[in-house]
């Protein structure tokens, strides 16, 4: 099932025409293409920050900020890493979301799932769909590392009288999606979150691979890994290594969208059940069960899993307060000292779930100077508060 533009049919704008009231801030992340647009000011993630009052409707309580796993990784009943005993050939990791979602449809849980397809003519661009059937399911495998609208399908929900619907997603859209859930009609919603960072438009990845791939045209995958390089597959299976340190960032700091310079919703804190990588060692999946309905998901498919224990070694604060001026200043080390730099860090850098506090400290510093330097007036009502215990640890530049 797919979707067009149903806002501009219902609200009858001319083709081609769409509202976005966060202007520059915004993801794409659909809602304006719905007739829920009339809530958007309460909804959108990027004109109304709520994300902790939301945490207090979904999961009954907020996350405490004295505990230090929570401050980072929201409210959570459970964390560990897991892998697909036999992966999904093709999927991102090993194809944990793609196995639960099918899973939830054959078992009769869900009547839809908001998953995201690519269009015909391009392996990365996005087209969201409500999958009726796991050979959906299974054809949305692998991340559209671009901003998508997942949320423009919400008004086929209506149409199909949808009572029953696992929406799978990255923050923002999750964000939005809550501040409506109960407008929806549903009995049951379900949602799977992944982590999301750095995500660009479908021209900014252009200039990403070409930047930084050997081969920008045969890229299928790739992950900013937990050894601190960049991993490409490439269609004949072969795997590009490229280190974080050697990024040309002088190049590269204006291709993020504007809507993930100013998110601090990483690790999808609205989300019942999370599956991503960054807090599971290297070739593990790292799974978050946020509340009640994220464990009765996951039970579904733990007979499949490999599951281990969540690990945490180093210290990550010297090298989060280095990156920051490094970054700021769009430092790129020649291709050798990066790789020796990458070699040196792989081995005594931060691991598990010190790793995944580097990356969220090493992001929310630099989305924090990027809100105070172009959306000052947003900055205290944006910035949510266990966004601001994490940013204080550091020394930012003045200006
Ligand atoms: P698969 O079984 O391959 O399924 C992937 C699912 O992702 C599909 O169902 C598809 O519908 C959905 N999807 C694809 N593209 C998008 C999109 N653009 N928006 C919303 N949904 C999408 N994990 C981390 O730990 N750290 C990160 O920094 C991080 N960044 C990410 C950035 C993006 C843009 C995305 C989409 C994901 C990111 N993840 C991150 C999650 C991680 O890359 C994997 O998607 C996750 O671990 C699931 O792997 P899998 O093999 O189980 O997924
Ligand atoms: Fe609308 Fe979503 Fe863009 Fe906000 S982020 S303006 S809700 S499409």
């Amino acid at each position: 099932m797919t979707t067009g533009n149903p806002h501009q049919k219902a609200k009858g704008l001319p083709k081609g025409t769409t509202r976005r009231p966060a202007k520059e801030l915004c993801s794409e992340c659909g809602l304006c293409d719905t007739p829920y647009i009339h809530y958007v000011k309460d909804a959108c993630a990027f004109l109304n920050q709520q994300i902790e009052q939301l945490e207090n409707n979904t999961h009954q309580r907020s996350r405490d900020l004295n505990s230090e796993n929570e401050l980072y990784f929201g409210v959570h009943q459970q964390m560990f890493s897991a892998k697909k005993q036999i992966p999904i050939e093709g999927a991102q990791w090993t194809g944990i979301v793609t196995t639960l979602a099918c899973k939830m449809l054959t078992q009769g849980y869900v009547e839809g799932v908001v998953c995201v397809q690519n269009t015909a003519e391009d392996r990365f661009s996005p087209k969201p769909i409500i999958a009726r059937t796991p050979e959906e399911v299974i054809a949305a495998r692998v991340n559209k590392p671009t901003l998508s609208p997942n949320l423009s399908i919400l008004e086929e929900i209506e149409r199909c009288g949808l009572k029953r619907l696992l929406v799978i997603g990255v923050g923002c859209q999750i964000q939005a999606l809550r501040a409506i859930e109960d407008k929806l009609g549903l009995d049951k919603l379900y949602v799977l979150g992944t982590p999301c960072v750095d995500n660009v438009t479908r021209a900014g990845l252009q200039k990403f691979l070409e930047t930084t791939s050997r081969s920008p045209s045969t890229v299928v995958h790739y992950e900013f890994m937990q050894d601190f390089r960049v991993h490409f597959k490439h269609e004949d299976g072969s795997i590009e290594k490229v280190p974080f340190f050697g990024l040309k960032t002088n190049q590269l700091k204006d291709i993020f969208a504007p809507s993930c310079l100013s998110c601090f919703d990483y690790v999808n804190g609205l989300a019942d059940l999370v599956v991503g990588y960054m807090g599971a060692p290297f070739g593990w999946q790292w799974i978050v069960v946020r509340n009640d309905t994220g464990a009765q998901m996951l039970d579904l498919i733990k007979d499949e899993l490999d599951i281990a224990p969540v690990i945490s070694k180093g210290n990550r604060k010297n090298a989060v307060q280095q990156s920051i001026p490094a970054y700021d200043k769009g430092v790129t080390l020649p291709m050798w000292a990066a790789q020796v730099m990458g070699l040196v860090i792989e081995r005594v850098g931060p691991q598990g779930l010190e790793y995944a506090k580097f990356s969220i400290d090493s992001h929310f510093t630099r989305n924090y100077l990027y809100v105070k330097r172009n959306h000052k007036e947003k900055l205290e009502q944006h910035v949510p508060d266990f966004a601001q215990k994490i940013v204080k640890q550091y020394q930012l530049p003045k200006a």
